[in-house]
C-alpha cells in the first residue's frame, strides 16, 4: 500500500506552492509564496521514491527522517509526519522556509538526477509544521524534573534557543541573555519578512518562554551591565552563542559619506519598522530606499535580502554589484532568480573603487572585472578590465560584503578564551567547550558566517554535550557533599 502510493515522480510534476505575481509581492513584506493545499503537498510528497540511501537525509545537516515524513504526508497521516519531523528539528517551519534547499536536500535527491525535479522537501516540511501549528498539535515545552542547575546562553539565535529547548527539557533552569529587545537573532531582524514572517518565530519564542526559559533581552553581556565573568559565577554551565556582527569593510575613498550604509543597520531598520517600533533613521530617510538609487555592493544572502527589501520600499531604480560572475555567488540562485524577476538589476563581474559624494553620495565609481586564474581557494579571481571603469548614480549604498566575529575574548574581557585568527570561538571537537571551564560555544561564532539550520544543528549537540558536562558536575557536587 505505502509503496502504491508512493514514486509517482514521473507521472506527478514537480510543483512548488504556487509563487505570488513579482508585481503584487514586490508591494508588501509577506511571504512570495502561499502554502499547498493538503492534496498538493501529499501528491508531491508521493513522488518521493523511497531510496533506502536517502541523499537528501544525508545532506540535511539535521538528518532529518525525510523519506519517512514523507511517506506519512501522502498517506495523509499528517500529525505523524508531523511528530516525526519535529523529532530531529526545533524549528522545522522554519527550515522549510529558509533553507538554501537547492544546496542541501533537495539538491542531493536522485529524482533531480535522473532530470525529474527533487521533492519539493523543504515546502512540505514547511506545510506539515505550519498545519501542526494551525490544528494546536505542536506540543507545549514541557520542562524534566529539576536538576537544581542552571545554565546561561548568551545569543537568542537558533543556535542559543535550539539548545535552550533541549536543556529546559532536561530539567535545568534556563536564562538566555540578548542584546536586542527581542529574542531571535538573525531570524528576527536579519532575515527580512518575505522570506520568513515574523508572527512564525515569535510563536516558537512564546513557546519557549512558557516553557519556563527566561529571557533576558536589552542585556549586552561583556558591558558593565553584565561583565561576562558575573554570568559565569551565575550558572553552572555557559553556551556563548553570539553569531557574527562585524561588518566586512571596504576600502574605498568616500565610503564613510552619508548614504553609505551597512547592510544589517539597514536591515533591522527595515524589520523594526515591520514591528511597528519606532525608527528614526528609518522615518529620516537615512535607511529607507523610497524613492532613491540604490546599489547593494555584495553577492551572498545578506545583499539577496538588501536589494529585495529595496524595491519593497519603492526605490526608483535597485542594482547590484559583485566581483565575480552569477556562477560564483556565495548567496542561493533562487534568491538571485526571485530577485531579478522583482526588478533588480545585476552588474556581475564589476568591483566599487570609490564612492563620490558632495553632502552626501551621488554615485559609485565601480571597475567591471574578468575572472582570472584560480587563486589559493581554486576559485577563479576577479581581476581588472582594461577600460572598463564605470560610474553608477546612487543615492542610497548598501554594503553587504558579509560579516566576522566580535573581538570576544576582548569583549568579554576574558583574554584565556581561545579563538582562531578568524576570530571564531575554538572548541574541543568532542565536548564542544571552549578554552574556559564549563564555557561552550555554538553557532555561527564557532563556524564563522552559515546558515541556520547548522545553527540549530550545532544548538541540538551543544545541548547534549552540556548535559553530560552538568550530570558529571552533579555527580562530582554528591560525591564531595
Ligand atoms: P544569530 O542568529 O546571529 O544570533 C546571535 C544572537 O546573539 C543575536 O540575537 C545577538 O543580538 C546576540 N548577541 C551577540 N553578542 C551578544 C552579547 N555580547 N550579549 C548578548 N547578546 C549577544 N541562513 C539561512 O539558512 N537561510 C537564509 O535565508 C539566511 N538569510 C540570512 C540573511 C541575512 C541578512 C543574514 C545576516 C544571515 C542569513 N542567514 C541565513 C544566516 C543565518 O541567519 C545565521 O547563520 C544564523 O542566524 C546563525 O545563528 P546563531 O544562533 O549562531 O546566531
Ligand atoms: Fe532540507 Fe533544511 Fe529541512 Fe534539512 S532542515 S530537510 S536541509 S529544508
Ligand atoms: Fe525521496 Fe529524493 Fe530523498 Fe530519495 S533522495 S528518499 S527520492 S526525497
Amino acid at each position: 500500500m505505502a509503496q502504491e502510493r508512493m514514486l509517482k515522480f514521473v507521472e506527478q510534476r514537480q510543483a512548488y506552492p504556487a509563487k505570488r505575481a513579482a508585481k503584487v509581492r514586490a508591494e508588501d513584506f509577506r511571504e512570495i509564496a502561499d502554502r499547498y493545499a493538503p492534496t498538493d503537498s501529499e501528491a508531491q510528497a508521493a513522488r518521493c521514491s523511497q531510496c533506502g540511501v536517502p541523499y537528501c537525509s544525508v545532506h540535511c545537516p539535521l538528518g532529518n527522517h525525510i523519506p519517512d515524513w514523507l511517506r506519512l504526508t501522502a498517506e495523509g497521516r499528517l500529525r505523524e509526519a508531523y511528530e516525526l519531523s519535529n523529532a530531529t528539528s526545533t524549528m522545522p517551519e522554519i527550515c522549510g522556509r529558509i533553507c538554501p534547499q537547492d544546496r542541501l536536500c533537495e539538491g542531493n535527491c536522485v529524482i533531480e538526477f535522473s532530470g525529474h525535479g527533487a521533492v519539493t522537501i523543504g515546502s512540505v516540511e514547511k506545510f506539515i509544521t505550519d498545519t501542526a501549528w494551525d490544528n494546536g498539535w505542536v506540543e507545549p515545552l514541557v520542562p524534566g524534573r529539576p536538576t537544581g542547575q542552571s545554565v546561561g546562553v548568551i545569543g537568542a539565535g537558533p543556535a542559543g534557543l535550539t539548545a535552550a529547548e533541549y536543556l529546559r527539557a532536561a530539567g535545568h533552569e534556563v536564562h538566555v541573555y540578548d542584546r536586542h529587545d527581542r529574542p531571535g537573532g538573525l531570524l528576527t531582524y536579519g532575515i527580512p519578512g518575505f522570506k520568513l514572517e515574523k508572527p512564525v518565530v515569535m510563536r516558537r519564542i512564546e513557546r519557549l518562554a512558557a516553557g519556563g526559559i527566561q529571557f533576558h533581552n536589552d542585556t549586552d553581556v561583556g558591558s558593565d551591565a553584565l561583565p561576562f565573568e558575573e554570568l559565569r559565577a551565575r550558572h553552572d554551565a555557559i553556551l556563548i552563542a553570539t553569531g557574527v556582527y562585524k561588518a566586512r569593510a571596504i576600502k574605498a575613498p568616500g565610503v564613510g559619506s552619508d548614504g553609505v550604509v551597512a547592510a544589517l543597520d539597514y536591515l533591522i531598520a527595515s524589520n523594526r519598522k515591520g514591528f511597528g517600533d519606532a525608527v528614526p533613521d528609518f522615518d529620516s530617510g537615512a535607511l529607507n530606499a523610497e524613492g532613491k538609487h540604490v546599489v547593494v555592493i555584495g553577492g551572498g544572502d545578506t545583499a539577496m535580502d538588501c536589494v529585495r527589501t529595496a524595491v519593497r520600499q519603492g526605490a526608483a531604480s535597485v542594482k547590484c554589484l559583485y566581483r565575480r560572475d552569477r556562477a560564483n555567488i556565495p548567496g542561493s540562485q533562487r534568491e538571485v532568480a526571485n530577485a531579478e524577476e522583482e526588478g533588480v538589476e545585476f552588474l556581475w563581474l564589476s568591483a566599487p573603487q570609490a564612492f563620490e559624494a558632495s553632502n552626501r553620495v551621488t554615485a559609485v565609481r565601480a571597475q567591471r572585472m574578468r575572472l582570472g586564474p584560480p587563486d589559493a581557494s581554486g576559485r577563479r579571481a576577479p581581476e581588472p578590465e582594461p577600460g572598463g571603469e564605470m560610474t553608477i548614480p546612487a543615492d542610497l549604498v548598501i554594503k553587504a560584503l558579509g560579516f566576522d566575529p566580535e573581538d570576544l575574548p576582548r569583549l568579554f574581557g576574558e583574554p584565556a578564551l581561545g579563538v582562531s585568527r578568524w576570530g571564531t570561538v575554538m572548541i574541543n571537537a568532542e565536548t564542544m567547550m571552549t578554552s574556559l571551564d564549563g564555557v561552550f560555544a555554538a553557532g555561527d561564532i564557532v563556524r564563522g558566517a552559515s546558515l541556520v539550520v547548522w545553527a540549530i544543528r550545532d544548538g541540538r549537540d551543544v545541548a547534549e554535550r552540556m548535559q553530560r558536562y552538568l550530570r558529571a558536575k552533579a555527580a562530582e557536587g554528591r560525591k564531595a557533599a
